[in-house]
């Protein structure tokens, strides 16, 4: 007999995790083994457009759990399983195997991922095993903040001060502390059905999704893994505005700057969170779509005490609340992990380029007005940072070399995208996953979908970046655009947001691709007549 917690991409942490904590109690109670399965599925990885880079993160965290489960006689089983939709059968054979009585996991809110959850449980159940799926991703669960309607919001303003009221009425519940797993008896490991389990080594790589080593090497300095690497993150945001000098030297992103003020970064946070040239974010999404932290531990970390203090609502709790919102946005509204656009009348928006209609085709929107080797060289020089706009291509070299982009870079890059060259925001969607080492569907699909106007609260259609303005504001100082542009490294003051062609030319910078009020008019247009003839 034994009791099953399955692991999923998204939950890589021992302490404060729900559906472990409940496994754990379980077993305790039953006086059962408690078993921890990973199912490593790269078929499923390639649909989900899953980035090496998040990959790796997976596989160097799962390596840590390894050793610190193991510690507690529990074994961490990793499955193989390409075929991803053979993964239900997968796991209803291993629970027979090991005659479990019950399966415990933390919901994943993909369609895709509840339909297989949903038959899992239906086939264990058939078989008299518990299926327990629990709320573990967000702080205040999907459906537990409703209009007066008893619907999902879909204004993040309302919705935020309704998590905040709600939140601050049950904080033991929301921030409950989900308890360490509770260790296995040491016999387990001998014992002839578990001890082969504790032999399941944690793969160096997935098969397709291989980083090269000097990849490999900085992201595990710049990313290290681990729930202690996690949390000393959050001290530092916390605690001190200066990052270790050593950290310094690789991570082009982190300034290393003492702080003279001694102020820490989440108390100036409201004030210059927009600069990408000052380190001035948490640096936790990889973190925490991963799982290797939980928000409701980024929460507790900013409250005195949680017994008798209230969360206060102030501007870094406000995007935990953002991550909620799209996490209840994806669950309420499913199309939006099937690649529709939340306000269904933009489906019909002419794009340039490929049509998609649901998949990456090759075929040149039938509407559009370049033709789609145009259209296909302007998604390359985007992806390779070669427009001719300073902050738009110092971004997307960011996100090529470090795996992470600044939020303001993001909205820049994924505004760009969409209205300057007019190319589906699935496009780019679909690249930041494929790049991004904090990849998670139900943020970057808001992030995406709101700079194209598509989204749910979306930005008007109407206000279109500037990215030159947004550049000086971005970048005041140009460090940034200087770092990852070095083209334009001797450009100093203004023109480094916009150089003049006699000095683009002269240090094999391009010129823009597109005029940036030609574009606007253009996407004005297209939304504005969208659904005509
Ligand atoms: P901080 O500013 O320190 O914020 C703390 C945490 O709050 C973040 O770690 C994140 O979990 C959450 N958060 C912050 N801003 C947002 C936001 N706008 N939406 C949702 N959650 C937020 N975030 C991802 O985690 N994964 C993605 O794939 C992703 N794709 C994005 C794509 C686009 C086009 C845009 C505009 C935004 C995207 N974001 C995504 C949101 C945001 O850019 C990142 O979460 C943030 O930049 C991470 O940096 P940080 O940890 O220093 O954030």
């Amino acid at each position: 007999d034994a009791v099953v917690y399955w692991m999923r991409m998204g939950d890589l942490r021992i302490t404060d995790n729900r559906a472990l904590s409940l496994a754990s109690a379980h077993a305790k109670k039953t006086d059962i083994p408690l078993v921890v399965v990973f199912i490593l599925s790269p078929q499923d990885y390639k649909a989900h457009d899953r980035s090496p880079r998040r990959i790796d993160f997976t596989l160097r965290n799962l390596a840590l759990l390894a050793t610190s489960l193991g510690k507690l006689h529990i074994p961490l089983h990793i499955i193989t399983q390409s075929n991803r939709r053979a993964i239900p059968n997968k796991v209803i054979s291993f629970l027979e195997e090991l005659s479990a009585s019950a399966i415990y996991a933390n919901i994943e809110y993909e369609v895709d991922e509840l339909r297989r959850d949903t038959q899992i449980s239906k086939a264990a159940q058939a078989k008299g095993i518990g299926a327990i799926f629990v709320h573990d991703k967000c702080v205040v669960e999907p459906g537990a903040v409703l209009t007066k309607e008893n619907k999902t919001y879909s204004v993040y303003s309302p919705y935020q001060k309704a998590w905040l009221k709600k939140l601050n009425a049950n904080i033991p519940y929301f921030l409950e502390n989900c308890r360490q797993p509770h260790p296995n008896s040491e016999s387990v490991r001998t014992t002839a059905k578990f001890g082969p389990l504790f032999d399941s080594l944690v793969p160096e790589s997935v098969p397709g999704f291989e980083l090269d080593p000097a990849d490999r090497a900085k992201m595990e300095q710049v990313w290290p893994a681990g729930e202690a690497a996690a949390s000393e993150m959050l001290r530092r945001f916390l605690r001190t505005k200066s990052r270790s000098s050593q950290l310094a030297a690789v991570d082009p992103l982190a300034d290393g700057a003492e702080d003279s003020a001694k102020r820490s970064r989440i108390s100036v946070y409201d004030a210059e969170r927009d600069r990408a040239d000052k380190d001035t974010t948490s640096r936790l999404s990889p973190y925490l779509s991963a799982g290797v932290i939980s928000a409701r531990a980024c929460i507790r970390a900013t409250m005195p005490d949680t017994k008798n203090a209230k969360v206060d609502g102030g501007r870094w709790i406000q995007e935990i609340a953002w991550r909620d919102f799209y996490v209840c946005i994806l669950a309420g509204f499913p199309r939006v992990s099937m690649g529709r656009p939340f306000q269904e009348k933009y489906a019909d928006i002419v794009w340039e380029g490929p049509a998609l209609e649901g998949s990456y085709a090759d075929e040149l929107n039938p509407k559009a007005e370049l033709s789609l080797a145009t259209a296909e060289s302007n998604i390359e020089k985007w992806k390779s940072g070669r427009t001719g706009y300073p902050i738009v291509d110092a971004g997307m070299r960011c996100l090529n070399e470090m795996g992470y982009m600044h939020n303001r870079l993001r909205m820049i890059a994924a505004m760009f995208l969409t209205k300057h060259l007019m190319i589906d925001w699935r496009i780019g969607e679909k690249y930041f996953m494929e790049k991004l080492i904090d990849g998670d569907l139900a943020s970057n699909d808001g992030g995406w979908q709101w700079c194209a106007s598509t989204g749910v609260d979306a930005c008007p259609y109407f206000r279109v970046f500037n990215p030159y303005n947004q550049s000086s504001k971005a970048d005041p100082t140009g460090d940034f655009i200087r770092h990852f542009v070095p083209e334009l490294a001797s450009v100093r003051g203004p023109d480094l947001h916009n150089p003049p062609a006699a000095a683009a030319n002269k240090l094999g910078y391009p010129r823009p691709i597109v005029k940036h009020e030609e574009s606007r008019d253009r996407a004005l247009r297209r939304f504005k007549n969208v659904g005509s003839a």
